[in-house]
């Protein structure tokens, strides 16, 4: 693996990354609901915080304990000794938190090994078509551009989640969020559902690697390999 690379901890995924998740730059992960975003940032998060780092999770939708109970298994209370968990309940409050997570990461006081924000878009779509969508979107771009720089600087793998929206004129998921986050990320990956527990993860956009795919599957423990 490329000392810049972050195994994703399931080998189809990491080989279709060479080694995994970039260390300096976001990832942007979209798709539509229950497609594994949430799970897969559960289970990368896991592995770091076992290896004795940080992880900085922004959480707009409430994951519950159980779900990192299930991941994390019987080393949930030392994995949570490693977890700065926020759970904003708005775009401001999401907005604070990335820049605590992203202030904390930059200052290099402790060992942080990744920043998630999941979802990313989840209070921006709120706003969509109503009086505060550009309040938002400014919002969003601060958030996005604030994990950018400190991935970068800091050395730290960022990856936000995206939710999708359903295009009227040939019905393809696409990502929320606008241009500036599609330009922002330097990874993207689209989360797709195959019948029963598995999944497929796109490689949409990378900055060396060329476009292409790999299969995992959702197990009560995390995520695995076809
Ligand atoms: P959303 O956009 O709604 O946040 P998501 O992409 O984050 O969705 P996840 O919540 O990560 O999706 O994935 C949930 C999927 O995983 C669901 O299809 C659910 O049925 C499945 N799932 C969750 N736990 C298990 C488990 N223990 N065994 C098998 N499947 C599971
Ligand atoms: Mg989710």
């Amino acid at each position: 693996m490329p000392a810049d690379r972050l195994s994703t901890g399931i080998v189809s995924v990491d080989r279709l990354l060479d080694g995994g998740l970039e260390t300096d730059s976001l990832t942007e992960i979209y798709g539509e609901g229950g497609s594994g975003k949430t799970l897969f940032c559960l289970d990368v998060a896991v592995r770091v915080a076992r290896e004795g780092r940080w992880v900085f999770y922004i959480d707009t939708e409430g994951v519950s304990v159980d779900r990192l109970r299930a991941v994390a298994g019987d080393g949930l209370d030392r994995i949570l000794k490693r977890f700065l968990l926020s759970t904003p309940t708005n775009l401001e409050e999401q907005e604070r938190a990335v820049a605590t997570a992203c202030a904390l990461a930059r200052e290099g006081k402790r060992p942080v090994g990744l920043l998630v924000v999941d979802s990313g878009t989840h209070f921006y779509r709120l706003s969509l078509s109503g009086p505060d969508e550009d309040d938002a979107r400014q919002a969003l771009s601060l958030g996005v551009a604030d994990l950018v720089v400190t991935s970068l600087k800091a050395h730290v793998p960022a990856i936000l989640t995206n939710q999708v929206w359903r295009s009227v004129r040939d019905g393809t998921l696409e990502p929320l969020g606008g241009s500036f986050l599609n330009h922002a990320a330097k990874t993207i990956l689209r989360f797709d559902r195959l019948p029963g527990n598995r999944r497929r993860v796109v490689l949409v956009k990378h900055r060396s690697l060329p476009e292409g795919s790999a299969d995992f599957r959702i197990t009560p423990t995390g995520l695995e390999g076809p």
